[in-house]
This record gives structure tokens, sequence and C-alpha cells, in this order.
């Protein structure tokens, strides 16, 4: 970590963030989501007209996440809604009146990652159509890494666009979303890199699966320096995912193959962060070019 960029950080903050008494957990200011909302409108413009649009919420069915077998690959990072089951309409009694003590695990988990709703949505409406579907989501994401870093966030919100159709739509939709973000993080005027990535998976098993996504070239990251040159921050991420979610949710072509899925995801916060570190605090003293583009 470079002391300098540290220090710039640690003098942006008090202008973008509130500790909310947890690390990773934060209230943003005005200031932060003017920029946001700029992000916001600039990647809708990037939309297909034919994108269905869907919102989703800060929970998830923990059966369908369980399905992918998050639990197992990312154990680390998942988090779960832990509840009072209180039955009929007698007092509660709690012993010590510890409520969390007395809560266990609901039915809920909190959503990962924006786009592991939308497959078990897509597997109920039957077979894909040949020309694929796509999809624009997004949802407040929960990853239990906390850090003292405004990188690093237990909570934070997640855009993807989502591509499911054959494995060339698939992959086609992925190479497209590598160019342009090229042009993207150009807009903005952001120093960059685009790399090869893996995602964190558990264990030992989990190091071979991660050195297999590696080498099959299944996930590439946008990184752009926050806290360091040399370790920058993964603010976007491009995915492959093969037939992965297609074969956990028997997702079929009309022509009875499994579908190929992709998506290319926007760490919002991380975005909006790499923005303040990169130009400052003072929107006007922004390069015109990253202003203009975001409307600001
Ligand atoms: P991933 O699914 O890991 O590729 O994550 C997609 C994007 O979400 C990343 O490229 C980051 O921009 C963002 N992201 C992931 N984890 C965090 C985190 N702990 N704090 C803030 N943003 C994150
Ligand atoms: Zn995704």
């Amino acid at each position: 970590m470079s002391q300098a960029l540290d220090d710039r950080i640690a003098l942006l903050a008090p202008a973008l963030f509130h500790h909310l008494g947890a690390d990773g957990v934060y209230a943003r200011t005005a200031l932060f989501e003017r920029v946001i909302e700029g992000l916001t409108k600039l990647i809708s413009r990037y939309r297909d007209p034919s994108a269905e649009v869907m919102r989703f919420p800060p929970v998830m069915s923990r059966a369908q996440l369980e399905r992918t077998d998050y639990q197992n690959n990312f154990p680390q990072l998942l988090g779960g809604v832990c509840c009072l089951h209180l039955h009929g309409s007698a007092e509660p009694s709690l012993p010590g009146g510890d409520w969390a003590a007395a809560a266990s695990t609901s039915d809920l988990v909190v959503t990962p990652a924006a786009c592991y709703p939308v497959y078990p949505l897509v597997a109920a409406r039957g077979a894909v159509a040949e020309k694929g579907l796509l999809f624009d989501v997004s949802a407040d994401c929960f990853r239990r890494e906390p850090s003292r870093q405004l990188d690093r966030l237990q909570s934070f919100r997640m855009r993807e666009f989502v591509r499911v159709g054959s494995a060339e739509q698939a992959f086609g939709f992925r190479s497209q979303w590598l160019e342009r973000a090229n042009e993207l993080a150009g807009l903005l005027c952001l120093n960059y890199r685009i790399d090869k990535a893996s995602d964190p998976f558990f264990g030992r098993t989990g190091q071979l699966l991660a050195m297999s996504q590696v080498e099959q070239s299944l996930k590439y990251e946008l990184l752009i320096p926050i806290y360091s040159s040399e370790r920058p921050t993964a603010c976007m991420s491009f995915n492959y995912h093969q037939d992965h979610f297609g074969s956990t949710w028997q997702i079929n072509g009309k022509d009875g193959e499994l579908v190929h899925t992709a998506c290319v995801a926007f760490g919002m916060d991380r975005l909006g962060l790499a923005l303040f570190a990169t130009h400052g605090a003072r929107l006007d003293l922004w390069p015109e070019r990253a202003r203009e583009t975001l409307g600001l």
C-alpha cells in the first residue's frame, strides 16, 4: 500500500462517507451520490434496448443461493439472515434477553452478487429463444470481508448486464464489454488496466478452481489504482460462466442445449471512489471530459 495514496484517501473520506459503527458499512454523502447518479445514468446509456430491467432487494432466497453451491465455494463471504422464531401470540421469553443467541437462520441470505437471482427467474420461464436474453440488474450486495479500507466494503452496490444464450452469444457479449470498458474508462479519464482474474474460491480445492478459471480466461477485471499502483482495485468484472448457471438451473435453449451465460459487473461504490481518488474532492476541478460524461 502506498503511503501517499493512503493519505490521499484518508483526506477524502470525510467528504464521501460516514462510518456506521461497523467496518465496511457506510452512509454516503450527497457529494458521493452525485457521482453515483452520474455513473448510473452513464451505464444506462450502454444498455441494449432489448434488455429487461430488474432491481433486486438486498436479500435473496437461501435455497436458491445454496443451489449454486455458494456456501462451499465462498463460505468466507456468505452472510445469512437470522431471525427469532416466535410462536403464537404468547409473550416471547428470551433467554437472558439475548435475542441474538436465541435467533436462528431463516430462508433468506444477503445477496452476494446482483446476477444470482436472475437465473432461477429465467429457468421458470422455460426454454430460451434463439436470440437469447439480456438483463440489466442491480442489488445492494453483502460480502463478509470487513476492512478499514474504503474500497473493501461489506455492503456495496453492484450493477450488472447479464447475457443468456448460446456459447457464442455469451462469449461475444463478454468480448464486446471488454472493448467497451476501455471507452468507458477513457470517458471518465481514469488510469486503468484490464487483467485476467479469478474469484476468491475457498480452500485447497478452491485454489484449483481459481487456477482453472484463470487458465480458461473466464474472468477479467478492470483495475484502477486507489490505495496502491502496484495492487490496483478491481472496479468492474467481465465473467463468462460457460454453462455453469445453465446446468445449475437446467436452462435450455430451444435446441435443447444448456444455455451459456456471461455478465459484466460494475462495482458502483468502487467506481465512485476511484473517480474521487483520481480527480479529487472538488468536482469543479475534475477534467472537463469526465464532468461532461457524468453530467456534473
Ligand atoms: P465480483 O463478482 O467479485 O466480480 O464483483 C463485482 C464487482 O463488485 C467488483 O469488480 C467490485 O467492483 C465490486 N466489489 C466486489 N467486492 C466488493 C467489496 N468488498 N467492496 C466494494 N466493492 C466490491
Ligand atoms: Zn454476475
